[in-house]
């Protein structure tokens, strides 16, 4: 990506297309909000997209977050969008305000367990596996179906709503029957068990304009706000670095 482009001109871009995507499937503007992933970036770059407005950022890695987030002028909210590891719980609850990627019922125990030792009440959305042979992590849907009355009986958590990370594909519009699947599973958990679910998090820098058509309220977009990220990582310099 053109260094050219700044980070404030290619946020504004995705708003237009988010707000494009909302009117072409006839919802309101609010109705969805973009996590800037800003995994393997410098807290340099979170700096700049914060001044240009964007307050909501998703990091991937507990360890790089805990570097990273008091590097971040305090306004930032963070989400954890990653595969949580069980021995990573506790040093996750008190960085993120909503966790994405719970993935299977041991996970969800462990969290209700240490958030009961250190009193917090974590928001979460449980990861749906919807293609079996190419995704490692995730609740299968018909499991998902089974063990919710379980996941729902956890009373630290809050259960917001379902994940995807479809397996990636060569043309957005490919990436749809997902999104149309998880929204469906979703319908029929509310319905079935009569709670809510609000939110879909679904879609990222290739495909996030057909996830909205489709009903995601949180999209993840990482490249196409901070540009390319293979070959990156970031780690903190100086005394206290880690990792
Ligand atoms: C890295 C990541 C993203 C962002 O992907 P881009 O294609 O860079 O937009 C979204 N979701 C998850 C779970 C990720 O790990």
């Amino acid at each position: 990506m053109s260094n050219e482009t700044s980070i404030a001109q290619r946020l504004e871009t995705i708003q237009t297309a988010i707000q494009a995507a909302l009117d072409r499937s006839g919802r309101k503007a609010g109705e969805v909000e973009l996590v800037a992933v800003s995994k393997t970036h410098p807290p340099e770059s979170v700096t700049e997209a914060l001044q240009a407005g964007q307050t909501l950022f998703g990091e991937s890695r507990v360890q790089e977050a805990r570097a990273k987030i008091p590097l971040v002028p305090g306004r930032a909210r963070w989400h954890f969008i990653g595969h949580l590891q069980r021995n990573k719980i506790r040093q996750a609850l008190p960085l993120f305000e909503l966790l994405h990627g719970v993935d299977c019922i041991e996970t969800a125990r462990d969290i209700q367990r240490i958030a009961a030792e250190e009193s917090q009440r974590p928001a979460i959305l449980l990861e749906v596996k919807l293609a079996e042979e190419s995704q490692k992590f995730g609740f299968a849907p018909d499991a998902l179906i089974s063990q919710i009355e379980e996941l729902l009986a956890l009373d630290r958590l809050t259960i917001e709503g379902l994940m995807c990370i479809p397996p990636p594909q060569p043309k957005s519009e490919d990436s749809r029957p997902y999104f149309v699947r998880l929204r469906e599973l979703r319908d029929r958990l509310q319905n079935e068990f009569r709670i809510g679910l609000p939110h879909l998090s679904m879609g990222m820098s290739s495909d996030f304009a057909v996830a909205i058509e489709e009903g995601a309220t949180l999209v993840r977009v990482g490249t196409a706000i901070f540009g390319d990220r293979s070959g990156k990582t970031w780690r903190p310099t100086g005394p206290g670095g880690e990792e």
